[in-house]
């Protein structure tokens, strides 16, 4: 595994803020390789001896990308010479089909905001390409993390979750591209934070030679956690979604003031909102994501922990979370 990341060889144009050259789009696994080792060609001596390894930093997204994707692009972007980013509605972690169809398809303008975030690739495979079979007969199953909160309101969610993920790892891996050893790092949102707690249990369990990157979640200045599902909500649901990060940010404050959390509070903060219908908020550890028992209600908060709330607004399920330290670290 590598260490810190330092600063990518071969600075982009969009890193000066000037949008770089469109990323190329590629639909197969053949096109990625090739495009991949090319570039890392052209960024360094790739496999010399004592030359500078070159590094890739793959983001793997469904579209529809907001400036939060633009974030995690950016951060592969700083720490990478070469950078992929994938593009692919996967069917398999969908549990409501209506859900799966209306997802938003922007191949055109994810390209073109991809490529301002300082994007090289961009990988968009058709369904055959991942899923030459069909749906996969093996999959590997998300365990026990995935049985709770979202695992528990969408069944399946997140062993359908691996089996994409499992596969773009390898797809997105430089070494696959270059037969040498070369530093290979992945980009996933904290607004997924059982998802990125999963794929770091996948990363560890299954010995994926790929450095996890957590990047903090990005806001729209009211509060609103950034989602390709907030275009789905009308003016008075997102209005009425802010009581999620507001109940979010009260935890926070009493977390750094070393105060009991009372999370029932946040939970009567959402109540309060008619147009919201709660489906879990909970206290829980960052890593296991146990809920925590202790450290909620009478006791002052100490060490760190992470909230995390689902909710349906509309005809949207949103989904936010915050971590929570009591501010001494
Ligand atoms: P998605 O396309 O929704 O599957 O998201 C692709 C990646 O972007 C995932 O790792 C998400 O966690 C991340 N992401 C989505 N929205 C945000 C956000 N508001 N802030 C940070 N990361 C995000």
């Amino acid at each position: 595994m590598n260490t810190e990341p330092r600063p990518a060889q071969s600075a982009r144009a969009s890193e000066s803020g000037v949008p770089g050259p469109a990323p190329r789009i590629v639909r197969t696994v053949a096109e990625l390789k090739t495009a991949s080792r090319k570039l890392l060609e052209a960024a360094g001596r790739v496999g010399e001896e004592g030359a500078e390894p070159v590094s890739l930093g793959l983001v793997p997204t469904m579209g529809a990308l907001h400036s939060g994707h633009a974030t995690l692009i950016r951060q592969a972007r700083a720490e990478n010479d070469v950078v992929v980013v994938t593009v692919f509605v996967n069917r398999l972690q969908f549990d409501d089909p209506a859900d799966y169809e209306r997802y938003p398809r922007t191949l055109d303008a994810d390209a073109a905001l991809a490529g301002e975030a300082g994007a090289d690739v961009v990988f968009a495979p058709e369904e055959h390409e991942v899923y030459p079979d069909g749906t996969p007969r093996v999959l590997v199953s998300a365990g026990d993390l995935g049985a709770r909160f979202e695992g528990r309101s969408r069944p399946g969610h997140f062993d359908g979750m691996l089996a994409v993920v499992a596969k773009l790892l390898h797809y997105g891996n430089p070494e696959a591209a270059t037969a040498v050893p070369t530093p290979y790092r992945a980009y996933f949102g904290q607004k997924d934070a059982q998802q990125l707690a999963i794929v770091q249990r996948l990363v560890k369990d299954l010995a994926y030679p790929v450095e996890i990157r957590p990047v903090p979640i990005v806001r729209a200045e009211d509060g609103l956690a950034l989602s390709s599902r907030n275009q789905f909500l009308t003016d008075e649901d997102r209005e009425a979604a802010l009581v999620l990060s507001r109940a979010l940010f009260l935890m926070k404050e009493r977390a750094e003031s070393r105060l009991p959390l009372q999370p029932d509070d946040a939970v009567a903060l959402i109540a309060s909102e008619p147009r919201v219908e709660l489906d879990y908020f909970e206290i829980v550890d960052p890593e296991t994501l146990q809920v925590l028992a202790f450290n909620c209600q009478d006791t002052p908060f100490t060490g760190t922990a992470l909230a995390l709330v689902a909710a349906r607004v509309g005809s949207v399920r949103l989904i936010d979370n915050m971590p929570l330290t009591d501010g001494v670290r």
